[in-house]
């Protein structure tokens, strides 16, 4: 009686003062609050337990309670507690350093707190590089359609979700929008033609106009887009030909989520010149963006004159404790051959999830490594997206066997049919039997349920 009465102020105090992310799709239900983690799994206040199959936000890649990860934070915690990169200190050293090797190139890393922040200081950099290089006109940045960069203004108007329409007042300018390579849904002949598009873009925009191109190497939020390798191989290319910066949003696929160290490493001869990162540097542990740049890129910034100063303050941007975290959760996923079992294992996951492609209600499963999409249609032959409310029923029965799974992100009304599914990338095989099986399971209930 106790407990309840416990339990319930906390929802109400939920409810009265916690205002949620994405509050669209909590303010009205009763939120789930998770009291224990343990691996992929966490158990709600309740008492139900349920396997994580998106990792949180797609974040918390080794899963809950490493820890060896929390002594790396409390040591750190216990002995330089704070400490400012306008000055440096220990873990933020060696974490640039060792992100430069993991990057394969030399690069210097900015370290914010958030995968917004990263995009922004990126973008910011970018406008800043081609001012110094003489040419301040190129301010203009092209993303895809259903990206997803981040919430803050700049980061928001290169996201092309509808949650950067009508209520923000206009977006910030010099943000254009290209469609994506979908082989599913394009009106592209192929993949390469997309990214052709884009050099028509940029030289319609005017080259001497574009200063980068911003891009996932796997679209995640927006549906899950798997595009064929040589597609980022060729807008590397046009970036190139042109002086447009490629900038590659890592924030979700880097540090193992595709089966490679970064998402880019899947295509051919693409250094970028600029990446981001967040969520998986820390496993979702702790509060961290990262914005590496080329050495080339950084060159220009060097010097005591204003013209170098790059303006962008970051209090907490990089703090020793996240630095920490960052360091043990790359040395784990490197100890632990992580990204090749993701590659191993993806391909066995997503082979299984491709049988639900015989059904009526599924028009395409699609992956890479341990990022999974299952677009639901109304209809096969129109691809006429499922309702809404079908993807929704899918997810409220997952949940009731004890799956947490989710679907693609705030995009146009009538598109939220593309189920998701991430698992943390420690995930044992039974956690991946238990989602195979219990997504199958579903789908297949509920297929059978509308006809
Ligand atoms: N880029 C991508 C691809 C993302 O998925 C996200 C977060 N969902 C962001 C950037 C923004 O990261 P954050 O929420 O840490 O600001």
């Amino acid at each position: 009686q106790e407990v309840q009465t416990e339990n319930k102020t906390l929802v109400q105090k939920d409810k009265e003062h916690l205002w949620h992310s994405m509050s669209r799709f909590n303010a009205n239900a009763n939120p789930t609050i998770a009291t224990k983690g343990e691996g992929s799994w966490f158990t709600d206040m309740e008492g139900n337990k349920y396997l994580d199959g998106v990792s949180g936000l797609w974040c918390l890649n080794l899963g809950h309670g490493r820890k060896e990860i929390a002594q790396a934070a409390y040591d750190q915690m216990v002995n330089v507690s704070y400490f400012p990169l306008t000055q440096s200190h220990v873990p933020a050293i060696e974490l640039s350093a060792k992100l430069s090797s993991l990057l394969k190139g030399s690069y210097t890393t900015y370290f914010s707190n958030s995968g917004s922040e990263a995009n922004e200081v990126a973008f910011k950099i970018a406008r800043q590089y081609h001012a110094q290089n003489g040419n301040p006109g190129k301010y203009k940045f092209i993303s895809r359609y259903r990206a997803y960069h981040g919430s803050t203004i700049g980061a928001l108007s290169a996201t092309a979700q509808a949650n950067r329409k009508g209520k923000y007042g206009p977006s910030a300018s010099g943000f254009l929008h290209v469609p994506p390579p979908y082989s599913y849904r394009s009106t592209f002949e192929s993949d390469l033609a997309a990214a052709e598009y884009i050099k028509e873009v940029i030289t319609w925009e005017g080259a001497d106009t574009v200063a980068g191109i911003i891009l996932e190497p796997f679209i995640s939020g927006g549906g899950v887009l798997i595009p064929s390798k040589e597609y980022l191989t060729r807008v590397a290319e046009i970036c190139k030909e042109n002086d447009v910066l490629l900038i590659v949003d890592e924030v979700v696929s880097g540090f193992g989520r595709t089966g490679e160290m970064f998402g880019f490493m899947h295509s051919a001869g693409v250094q970028p010149d600029i990446v981001t990162m967040a969520k998986g540097l820390t496993s979702g542990y702790m509060p961290l963006g990262a914005t590496a740049v080329q050495s080339y890129i950084y060159e220009k910034f060097k010097g005591e004159g204003d013209k170098q100063h790059f303006r962008h303050v970051s209090t907490f941007g990089g703090h020793p404790a996240a630095c920490a975290v960052a360091l043990k959760n790359i040395e784990i996923i490197e100890n632990e051959g992580i990204v090749e079992r993701v590659s191993q294992l993806g391909r066995s996951v997503l082979n299984e999830l491709q049988d639900l492609e015989t059904l009526d209600c599924v028009g395409e499963v699609r992956g890479v490594g341990f990022l999974f999409g299952i677009e639901l249609v109304a209809d096969k032959q129109t691809k006429a997206p499922a309702a809404e409310e079908f993807s929704g029923k899918v997810i409220a029965k997952c949940k009731e066997k004890g799956l947490i799974i989710g679907r693609n992100g705030d995009t146009i009304p009538g598109y939220q049919n593309v189920l998701i599914l991430a698992p943390p990338l420690s995930s044992t095989d039974e956690d991946l039997r238990f989602l195979v099986d219990t997504v199958k399971t579903v789908i297949e209930e509920c297929e059978s349920q509308t006809v």
